[in-house]
């Protein structure tokens, strides 16, 4: 019986399998993005809300502690949602999944648990950024 089906087959085979800049990536991406938009919008609806009761005088400093905590929050979770961005145009940009510094190839399995990350697992770990940064390399 020759029941070959090539059309089948070729029709999931297309896509490249693991190579950084490919669909599976973005879909990763765009979860997390999605993910951290919900994040922002959540602790900045709950700062908002939180802030006009704070400056009061009702005496106790509680609420304007949470207000602080929350709005710090925020502003942790919108920092993220810009890597992710970042992360999207590196993506666009056919870079991503390439360290920033020294712009070695970063290992799938880091990209797979943190996609924004811009560094590789090296340079991640050695605070060569604030050197890079001051454009000066001691030693
Ligand atoms: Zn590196």
């Amino acid at each position: 019986m020759p029941s070959e089906e090539p059309t089948s087959r070729t029709a999931t085979a297309p896509e490249r399998p693991a190579g950084p800049g490919g669909p599976r990536w973005r879909a990763l991406l765009e979860s997390r993005w999605q993910a951290r938009l919900e994040e922002v919008t959540e602790l900045s609806l709950a700062y908002h809300g939180a802030a006009p009761a704070a400056p009061g005088g009702s005496g106790d400093g509680t609420g304007q502690q949470e207000t602080r905590a929350l709005l710090r929050r925020a502003i942790a979770a919108r920092r993220k949602l810009a890597d992710v961005e970042e992360a999207l145009g590196r993506l666009a940009a056919g870079e991503f999944g390439r360290c920033e510094q020294c712009g070695s190839a970063i290992p799938a399995g880091l990209l797979a648990v943190i996609p924004e990350t811009r560094y590789c697992p090296r340079c991640n770990a050695v605070p060569a950024r604030a050197d890079a940064v001051a454009g000066r390399r001691l030693r």
